[in-house]
């Protein structure tokens, strides 16, 4: 999607992935197809683009590190390593002034108790790199859970969190230009199933001031980060109003799907613009959007009656197989500007 972005900004995109025929690489000008240690294709590639950026925070910063030399890298390998461990995350939200749920790092079993004892139960204990989509967690209720959750997770470094008695899942997509201007679109409601992204209202139905507090939030964020990009941040809604910040995805992000068709410029456009030093567009939203993500086959078998619904426009990522629990597209529901925030969910999700 960042590559069809480009293409319409009149850039030609070189993807580089471990993965044959990824969706990138169907519309982009060119492909390299290498593993993320292979150096020297990594030279050629960094030698045959003007900048790089990365879509995706799971590539290995060390790759991300050699090409750094070679060729600008937005957003750069710092912004990576941070968001690429919970520990580190957390205690930079903390410095950028958003407040987090109480953690503590595990190391050991021992450090588990201390850890349960400092945060009470629940809680939920999570590798500290590389889960996505509820991955690498567990949530722990009662002290017997401790040890079988340590022995599956163990011995990858964990951290303990308290469990958030969240009302709402929120996320808002800052973009950062290399002026360091920010542009951030609305603050957006997520639902999960099964861990994996479901829906995203957007805009979130919350008074005026919550949603003002998270767009500021992730422009806090980008801005003590210095990005150069487009970053997501995911927050919890506590019954009194507040926001915890969860996570950092320094990359268009899935609840930010919905500007492609509610706003002029996507959060891809977005990212493109800062990646390539161009100026941001404005994030204003000419429609209210209810994204929904298509997982999996049961998502494909909604894909025939989507394509026939006024109003919702498909997208599908062209990926080669429908796996169970596999991200494989969304449809955007238009619905008039305003008009979301007194709609009951059942009239919202009519036709998805
Ligand atoms: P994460 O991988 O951190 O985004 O977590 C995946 C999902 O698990 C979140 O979207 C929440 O629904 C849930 N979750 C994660 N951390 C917590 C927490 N500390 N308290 C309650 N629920 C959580």
């Amino acid at each position: 999607m960042s590559a069809l972005a480009a293409a319409r900004l009149g850039y030609r995109c070189h993807v580089f992935s471990p993965e044959q025929d990824g969706p990138g690489m169907q519309v982009a000008a060119a492909a390299t197809v290498a593993p993320y240690e292979d150096t020297e294709a990594l030279a050629e590639f960094a030698d045959a683009v003007d900048v790089v950026t990365f879509e995706f925070e799971n590539v290995p910063a060390e790759t991300l590190a050699a090409i750094e030399p070679l060729v600008p890298c937005r957003p750069g390998v710092g912004v990576l390593r941070i968001c690429q461990d919970r520990l580190r995350e957390k205690d930079f939200l903390t410095r950028a002034g958003v407040p987090v749920a109480p953690w503590r790092a595990v190391r050991t079993e021992a450090e588990l108790t201390e850890a349960i004892a400092a945060i009470g139960l629940p809680a939920v204990l999570k590798t500290t790199r590389m889960g996505y989509d509820g991955r690498g967690q567990a949530v722990l209720r009662h002290p017997a859970e401790a040890a079988p959750a340590f022995a599956r997770l163990a011995p990858k470094p964990l951290i303990l969190e308290a469990f958030v008695p969240f009302v709402a899942e929120l996320s808002a997509i800052a973009a950062r230009g290399a002026d360091g201007a920010t542009a951030v679109y609305d603050a957006v409601e997520n639902r999960h199933r099964d861990h994996i992204l479901d829906l995203s209202f957007a805009p979130a139905r919350l008074p005026a001031a919550v949603a003002a507090a998270a767009r500021t939030h992730a422009a806090a964020v980008a801005d003590a980060l210095d990005l150069v990009g487009v970053l997501a941040l995911e927050m919890f809604l506590l019954p009194d109003g507040s926001l915890l910040g969860n996570e950092i995805a320094p990359r268009p992000h899935n609840p930010g799907h919905w500007t492609m068709d509610g706003c002029a410029a996507s959060q891809f456009e977005q990212h493109v613009r800062a990646v390539a030093g161009l100026p941001l567009a404005a994030p204003d939203r000419h429609h209210d959007v209810v994204m929904l993500n298509l997982v999996g086959p049961e998502g494909m078998a909604r894909w025939p009656s989507l394509l026939q619904r006024p109003g919702v426009v498909p997208h599908l990522y062209g990926k080669a197989e429908a796996r169970p629990g596999r991200k494989l597209g969304h449809a955007n529901r238009l619905l008039p500007l305003g008009s979301l925030a007194g709609m009951e969910d059942s009239a919202a999700l009519e036709g998805l």
